[in-house]
């Protein structure tokens, strides 16, 4: 019998740890990042302590109590001794990697607490995606996905107990197996082996997946983040499809159109599907976004501000089309400039920002002394290409500045003129954190005199974008009826919702279909 267990993705949008145990071996399903789990109990100046490595997370239910699979040096003291008598502890040995499915920490984060000798199955641009987020971000130790520094235990004199602190070998980079590796150019390769912290990278090669011993198919999907896939698995009793995160409206649909129509091609045992979006009847395209975004940009006259999610790499190609066709440039930040030039090593259709004329790199006023290096180096290559806030300031009408909530605090240098216009082309709030952020976001712009577009106001205890103002975002998930009709045209024997608030949707809505849904629990097991 073929057992999956869920350790997360149960009746919450993201943190999917499945466990898959067959005869053949033992896999991962993702190994994500509870966002709502850590909500509970932490924010951003309360964190998981670093130091106290698998601990916090092991007391705290942000981690399953699986030991064996997790790295060793962040073990403090006697760790597992306490854990052991619990029923919800197990001793799980002999992993044999992780299927990730792309890179939203919500599916990759916590592979930063596994042993480094599990590999980690993807295709190669989540793989270079995961490195270009951490290389280019603040990673805290429960998100560095790509490669992380060892800790080690030193004592400190005059203190009755020893500290643990990144040890100073330098960074060590994780085992990916990829599912394209033969298409890697040299410069891509160049790109994978090198660190670009001050300390080295002692980088893993990349390389193909052929030596799992269980039979494996990923397939490319549309999602809101380059290099989705879902994976294939044939288990004893039969293929299990893994869907991770999808949609069929966006600007790669027909990835998605092939996935499941060779996902039917194997007569699936079991069909894992997210479930985001059940609750929407409708999807806005992306083409749709770039028309209403041309008409709301083309109208404006003094300074745009786009606001979209990081690393929704079609979005900011959307916003690179209406800044040309508003003539006007692009002023992207250089994180986004490092995350174009790396997926332009894997991807030809991706323009070089060189190249480019309507790309320019915005740099942040305030600017360290010794900045990381790659910054330093992105705006050495792209330094014809770098404007400051001055330049911004004084030709306010020429740019579409590429900025979220968190980069607000450069305004002050810029000073938009009143009657600027901030665009916002984003999901509306989801908790209370982050309608606190919206109702932040409205003092900034009010204070500039910034006019508003596609941004969600406060109505009761909602928020909600203006009715005219709506069609500035393209979900990355696919909604209801789309969904159903992947599990239909797959038509796998058993279905197991995961990644939905509303998993009871697909028991409704899947009746006399001849799929049978099994709702999972957290921690539970399912036979299939
Ligand atoms: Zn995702």
């Amino acid at each position: 019998m073929v057992k999956l267990t869920f350790y997360g993705g149960v009746g919450e949008i993201g943190g999917n740890k499945i466990l898959l145990e067959d005869d053949k071996g033992k896999l991962f399903l993702d190994f994500g990042y509870p966002y709502k789990k850590y909500r509970d109990f932490y924010e951003e100046y309360l964190k998981p302590r670093a130091g106290a490595g698998l601990l916090d997370l092991l007391v705290m239910g942000l981690l399953p109590h699986l030991e064996g699979i997790y790295r060793t040096d962040l073990e403090t003291g006697n760790l597992w001794q306490q854990f052991r008598p619990a029923g919800h502890y197990r001793r799980l040995e002999g992993v044999e990697g992780v299927l990730l499915t792309h890179a939203h920490l919500d599916h990759s984060g916590h592979i930063s607490c596994l042993r480094e000798d599990i590999p980690v199955y993807a295709t190669a641009t989540t793989a270079f995606v995961t490195k270009a987020i951490q290389d280019s971000g603040k990673a805290d130790f429960d998100q560095q996905v790509c490669y992380f520094t060892p800790r080690v235990e030193e004592r400190v004199p005059g203190l009755k107990q020893g500290a643990y602190i990144a040890s100073s070998s330098g960074d060590r980079q994780r085992r990916f197996s990829v599912a394209d590796e033969s298409r890697l150019r040299k410069e891509a390769r160049d790109f994978w082996a090198k660190g670009t912290r001050q300390k080295k990278l002692d980088s893993q090669p990349l390389d193909d997946f052929g030596n799992c011993s269980f039979n494996l198919r990923c397939w490319p999907v549309d999602h809101s983040i380059p290099g989705a896939c879902a994976w294939g698995i044939e288990t004893s009793s039969g293929w299990l499809i893994y869907s991770g995160d999808l949609r069929l409206h966006g600007k790669r649909a027909d990835l998605t159109e092939a996935f499941m129509k060779e996902a039917r091609q194997l007569q699936p045992r079991a069909l894992i599907l997210e479930g985001t979006n059940v609750n929407k009847a409708t999807n806005i395209a992306e083409e749709e976004v770039r028309k209403n975004a041309f008409k709301a940009i083309d109208s404006a006259r003094g300074l745009v501000v786009a606001d979209f999610p990081a690393r929704d790499v079609d979005r900011l190609l959307t916003f690179l089309q209406v800044a040309k066709d508003t003539n006007r440039k692009l002023a992207i930040l250089p994180k986004d400039a490092y995350l174009l030039k790396t997926m332009r090593l894997l991807e030809a259709e991706i323009p070089d920002i060189g190249q480019e004329d309507a790309i320019v790199i915005y740099q942040e006023t305030t600017a360290s002394r010794s900045p990381a290096q790659w910054l330093q180096k992105t705006y050495e290559e792209y330094s014809s290409k770098v404007v400051l806030a001055k330049d911004v300031a004084s030709n306010q009408s020429d740019f579409v500045l590429c900025f979220s909530f968190w980069d607000l605090n450069e305004l002050p240098s810029i000073q938009p003129r009143a009657g600027g216009l901030y665009v916002f082309s984003s999901s509306e709030p989801h908790n209370e954190e982050q309608q606190m952020d919206f109702w932040r976001l409205h003092h900034w712009l009010d204070r500039f005199g910034l006019r508003r577009f596609g941004l969600p106001v406060q109505k009761n205890a909602d928020w909600e974008i203006p009715e005219k103002e709506k069609g500035l975002h393209a979900s990355g998930h696919a909604c209801g009826p789309d969904l159903l009709r992947v599990a239909r045209e797959i038509q796998p024997e058993v279905l197991i919702p995961v990644h939905s608030e509303k998993p009871e949707f697909y028991v409704d809505s899947l009746a006399n279909s001849g799929i049978n849904v099994t709702l999972p629990t957290e921690g539970g097991t399912v036979g299939i």
